[in-house]
């Protein structure tokens, strides 16, 4: 994702080292209780749904980054290609303190499903390094970000594994990747990362992809609930990168913004937020916070807030069961990975609120990362104006087959998209003989 990674506010200490603090394994037991589900839809038996839900591989490596002071940290990094059943493994690598082994596995059981449910010619991956790099430098964090690419040389690569941005990643880090990828192997591979600087072979349209995506998946949603937009409220919760694209899009598709937050507060406007001006205040301010011609709230109000359309665009586990029961929103469109837990899911389903996942809404993202890698790989690119047609037509047809087979299915459009994505990877093993042929038949 096009996140800026946070300029250095620090030095790092020396000696220091940031080992994994662990978390628990929640969002992998999530990711993994969804993929069970949709797999006994598919009539898959123990065995098929373990080698559907465990990572293909899955490895933890030590990246020693010497700070420009001469000293040493020492970072754990993780990578894991969960699946590479119907292309290379695709998905980004995040940056974080708080990133653990069973996020990554979990990142990468969703990359899996999303990419499928796409049809893109991509399995599921995703990598992390557990860091506070606000601390780094930024030689510190060039020298976290080269070390990272040579402990997994082996296992990266355009018909490998082709990470991208996520979370304090961006264009600059991926530039760095690229280039010590092309070093240690001594030949031009632009296709071996994504979300690069256009002027390296990244992409046109990449930066707003997922907030792009996301529009066309809640005004779908609105469709299917027969609202009509310009009678509808907005509230989005991470007003950055993909949430302030996404809020900014629904404005113009005649939404009413109401309410936005970020890391630093929340603001709420019953007669509409303008997110130019917003987005104009955050970049001088640094948060949306104190914004004139809005009053402050309490962040976890904002779920709760009067609204036709709840966008959750900040991290994992933002909508918790508590603030799934106050939620009054008629759909949630989950822009970032994860922000609704399983037992907010169960209740906004009782309550009848329409939940958009996050391996449909959010798609977008991966969408254009598998058309940079096209582009690279042919070295033509395209027009701006062509990466959005081709990034609206794929969302477009994503949002509608999840509609119909969800409504075929008598079921929530999560398990739809789990259903239909990871169809296709059975039938993909099926094919390369790893997996047996149905010995009954799906529900
Ligand atoms: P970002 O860093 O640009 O934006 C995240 C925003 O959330 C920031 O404004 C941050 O201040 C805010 N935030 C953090 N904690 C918060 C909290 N407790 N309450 C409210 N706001 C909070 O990141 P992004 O690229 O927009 O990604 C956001 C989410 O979208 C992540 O879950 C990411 O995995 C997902 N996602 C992003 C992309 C992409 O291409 N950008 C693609 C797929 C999924």
């Amino acid at each position: 994702m096009a996140v800026g990674a946070p300029a250095a506010t620090g030095r790092m200490a020396q000696g220091a080292a940031w080992a994994a603090p662990e978390r628990g394994s929640e969002p992998y037991a999530a990711a993994r209780q969804r993929a069970a589900l949709a797999c006994a839809s598919l009539g898959l038996d123990a065995a098929g749904t373990e080698l559907i839900c465990r990572p293909e591989r899955f490895s933890e490596v030590t990246i020693p980054v010497r700070t420009d002071a001469g000293g040493l940290v020492v970072c754990a990094g993780y990578r894991s290609a969960h699946s590479r059943a119907l292309g290379p493994a695709k998905g980004g690598i995040r940056f974080h303190p708080g990133v653990t082994a069973d996020e990554v596995r979990a990142l990468a059981l969703w990359m899996t499903v999303k990419c499928a449910l796409l049809g893109l010619p991509f399995g599921g991956g995703k990598g992390g390094v557990a860091c506070d790099v606000r601390r780094f430098s930024p030689r510190e964090l060039e020298g976290l970000s080269r070390g990272y690419v040579r402990a997994l040389l082996a296992e990266l690569g355009p018909e490998q594994d082709v990470p991208a941005p996520d979370v304090y990643t961006d264009a600059r880090v991926m530039a760095w990747m690229c280039d010590e990828y092309e070093r240690c192997t001594g030949h031009a591979a632009p296709g071996a990362v994504t979300g690069k600087p256009v002027l390296l072979g990244g992409s046109l349209g990449r930066d707003e992809a997922t907030g792009r995506g996301c529009v066309v998946a809640a005004l779908a949603a609105l469709r299917q609930l027969g609202l009509p937009p310009e009678r509808c409220r907005v509230a989005v919760q991470g007003f950055g990168n993909a949430g302030g694209v996404a809020a900014r899009g629904l404005h113009a598709a005649g939404l009413r913004l109401v309410a936005v937050s970020d890391s630093r507060g929340a603001i709420h406007a019953p007669g509409g937020l303008d997110p130019e001006r917003l987005l104009r205040h955050k970049r001088a301010s640094g948060s949306v916070a104190g914004y004139p011609a809005a009053r402050a709230i309490p962040p976890e109000a904002l779920p709760g807030l009067d609204v036709e359309v709840l966008v959750p665009a900040a991290l994992e586990g933002s909508i918790p069961a508590a603030a799934a029961a106050g939620v009054r929103a008629a759909c949630v469109v989950e822009a970032a990975n994860g922000p609704v837990t399983p037992e907010a899911d169960d209740i906004l389903a009782r309550r009848g609120v329409l939940v958009v996942p996050d391996v449909l809404a959010n798609a977008g993202g991966v969408t254009v990362s598998y058309f940079e890698w096209a582009q690279d790989r042919a070295g033509w690119f395209w027009p701006e104006a062509e990466v959005r047609l081709r990034l609206e037509q794929r969302m477009q047809e994503a949002c509608a087959r999840v509609q119909a087979a969800a409504a075929a299915r008598g079921c929530t459009l999560r398990h739809a998209a789990y259903v239909l994505g990871l169809e296709r990877v059975v039938a993909a093993l099926r094919l390369r003989g790893r997996l047996p042929e149905a010995t009954r038949p799906p529900a």
